[in-house]
């Protein structure tokens, strides 16, 4: 049995085995928590993305995800993965999907308990909130069954917004799957 729990604050500062990074394509930093998250863990992770092959869709494509170690963060590694820019394609939510699907397939093949989210696209790629929300939930807990390990999912909510629709969506700030 997992448990997906509410958080609001920091993803940086979460104790668990992995953060996930909602990045862009060049995975070398940016605004949000993107910025944050590099800016918590310091020039090694930088340094480490910086040698990360580069391909067509830049170090990372939409969808995917790509493991590194964490620097200075308290968890043991950074999954950064690229959400849609929201109106960019057909697909989105789809894409959106894949983001947590893949973050959640990656953390269980190394073995994790515990990983944390924050709300992918729904800062400057401007994703709807409530619609974000409905996709990262079904997309964890349709993904939950294949990742054994994995003991607990914590969705952290920078704003209090995302916590409310999270909130309702959920039925409270925990659930057992
Ligand atoms: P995107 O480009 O995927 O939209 P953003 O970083 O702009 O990425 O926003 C994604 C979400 O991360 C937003 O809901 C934003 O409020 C949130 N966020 C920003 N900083 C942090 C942080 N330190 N911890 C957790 N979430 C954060």
């Amino acid at each position: 049995m997992a448990s997906i729990e509410l958080v609001s604050g920091d993803i940086t500062t979460q104790k668990v085995d992995a953060i996930v990074n909602a990045a862009n394509s060049g995975l070398l930093g940016g605004g949000g928590v993107d910025g944050a998250i590099h800016r918590a863990a310091g020039r090694d992770l930088y340094e480490e993305c910086l040698r990360l092959p580069e391909g067509p869709y830049g170090r990372c494509p939409t969808g995917e995800c790509v493991v590194t170690g964490a620097g200075r963060l308290p968890c043991k590694k950074v999954i950064h993965t690229v959400g849609p820019v929201y109106g960019s394609r057909e697909n989105d939510a789809a894409l959106l999907g894949n983001c947590y699907r893949n973050s959640l397939l990656a953390a269980g093949a190394l073995g994790f308990e515990s990983i944390a989210f924050p709300n992918i696209s729904t800062g400057v790629y401007n994703y709807p909130k409530d619609e974000a929300a409905r996709v990262a939930i079904s997309a964890v807990r349709e993904t939950l069954p294949q990742t054994p390990s994995i003991k607990r999912v914590l969705f952290v909510c920078f704003g209090s917004e995302n916590y409310s629709i999270y909130e309702k969506l959920m039925g409270g700030n925990a659930l057992d799957i």
